[in-house]
């Protein structure tokens, strides 16, 4: 069911156009995984080194996925310039129609084409989708590496750090900063064939008329 539903997605969308069959098929067991290792974010840079692709070319499939009926939320997020504000982290919606964000702790507000280069993207698995486990022999045992630690713990004690503490990126893909994507990056992304991929998404095409727009204004 759920390798259905991306293939209806991944025809509907015309990402088939671009991308194999053999993507669309990693991206299912990769999916499958993230969910059972409890990840809440996808991490484009994992996807991208598992089928061999560019970075670039990791997130513009993606992007298919975030629409409407995808599988995927996107999440744009910047962190408030002022040094008293607690919650680091300001999500805010795609549609960034006023282009004004402002920080809910200390009401400062900022324009977006101002912040952009300091605004990241993640990649959210829909809470509500249901994703069944991978296939068996797709499990792979490199993330077991929490249990790993946990059982070699008692003959590390004498040692202040053991370096496998360091190596382990389970903290990092539970919203670190790996995970996460320069905005502009996702932005020059969300084209296919002269139009963006997700319409909710600013694209190199809006961003644009906006400029002439706002060009035309004065
Ligand atoms: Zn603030």
């Amino acid at each position: 069911m759920f390798y259905e539903k991306l293939t209806r997605i991944y025809h509907e969308t015309e990402c088939d156009k671009y991308f194999s069959e053999s993507i669309l098929k990693s991206f299912d067991k990769f999916v499958r995984k993230s969910v059972l290792e409890r990840n809440k974010y996808i991490n484009p840079y994992r996807f991208a080194r598992q089928v061999e692709l560019p970075i670039e070319d990791s997130i513009r499939f993606l992007m298919y996925f975030t629409n409407d009926n995808g599988i995927l939320n996107i999440f744009m997020f910047f962190e408030c310039s002022t040094s008293t504000c607690v919650s680091t982290r300001i999500f805010f919606n795609m549609e960034y129609k006023d282009e004004i964000i402002a920080c809910d702790e200390c009401g400062k507000e900022y324009v977006f084409e101002d912040i952009i280069d300091f605004t990241k993207v993640y990649f959210q698995i829909k809470p509500d989708l249901h994703v069944p486990p991978p296939e068996e022999e797709f499990i792979s045992h490199d993330r077991n590496s929490t249990i790993e630690i946990l059982r070699r713990l008692p003959d590390n004690l004498k040692n202040a750090s053991p370096p496998s503490f360091s190596s382990s990126n389970k903290s990092i893909d539970e919203g670190g900063i790996e995970v996460a994507i320069s905005t502009k990056l996702v932005i020059n992304q969300n084209t296919h064939d002269n139009r963006p991929i997700n319409q909710k998404f600013p694209s190199p095409f809006q961003r644009l008329s906006n400029r002439l727009v706002g060009r035309g204004k004065i």
